[in-house]
């Protein structure tokens, strides 16, 4: 990384909760639901369950939700908050939003079990990449797990070989990911496009096979 880029991106990330917001959108969430859309192909050929597991390694992500507050008061002149600080990383990044995501998935799947199974290890391949690779730009900026959180501050852990989150593992990664994504379509004629539009997707299957 160059030393400018460096420096804008330190920057950014001192700004404060929405600073760093924007730093971590940058990739994050696309990688995760690709790991989650793998992970519920692996276990399941039906769409709804598929859904739930892929829809659940994103979940933990949702409690980010305090930036559109802190934006919100930003923007509209109001006294400045701190939700996104607060709560991201500490409300759903733990066992508490591993079962809240099983829960949900069981509720709408028919076949319960695997559909929460399914989600609650999603969460969990979503805690263990970030605790891998979510650091900040400065080495100083690594992000620990609290997974009891919000309920206590026991079982926090934190690994100091934790790689920045636009590092390099997390670009190969989500790349060999999307490699996955369109052999599978043409393989299997359907892809992660689904979760959004099962028409989308068709049209994505179709495009993937004439290709490859
Ligand atoms: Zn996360």
């Amino acid at each position: 990384m160059s030393a400018g880029r460096e420096r804008m991106e330190a920057e950014l990330y001192e700004e404060g909760g929405p600073g760093r917001a924007v730093y971590e959108l940058a990739m994050n969430p696309i990688t995760h639901l690709l790991i989650g859309w793998e992970l519920g192909s692996a276990l399941t050929a039906s769409p709804r369950e598929r859904a739930a597991i892929a829809w659940a390694s994103v979940a933990a992500d949702a409690d980010g939700f305090g930036l559109l507050v802190d934006l919100g008061n930003r923007v509209l002149g109001r006294p400045e908050t701190a939700w996104y600080g607060t709560f991201h990383h500490v409300l759903f990044h733990g066992l508490f939003g591993a079962v809240l995501a099983a829960g949900v998935a069981a509720v709408v799947c028919r076949r319960r079990v695997l559909a929460a199974a399914g989600a609650f290890l999603a969460v969990h391949l979503h805690l263990l990449c970030d605790l891998a690779g979510s650091r900040g730009p400065s080495p100083g900026d690594v992000w620990p797990i609290h997974y009891l959180a919000p309920f206590s501050e026991r079982l926090t852990v934190s690994w100091a070989g934790q790689w920045p989150l636009n590092g390099w593992p997390n670009v190969v990664l989500t790349v060999v990911l999307i490699g996955v994504v369109f052999v599978q379509a043409a393989r299997d004629g359907v892809s992660l496009v689904s979760l959004f539009s099962p028409r989308a997707d068709a049209a994505f299957v179709a495009a993937v096979r004439k290709r490859l």
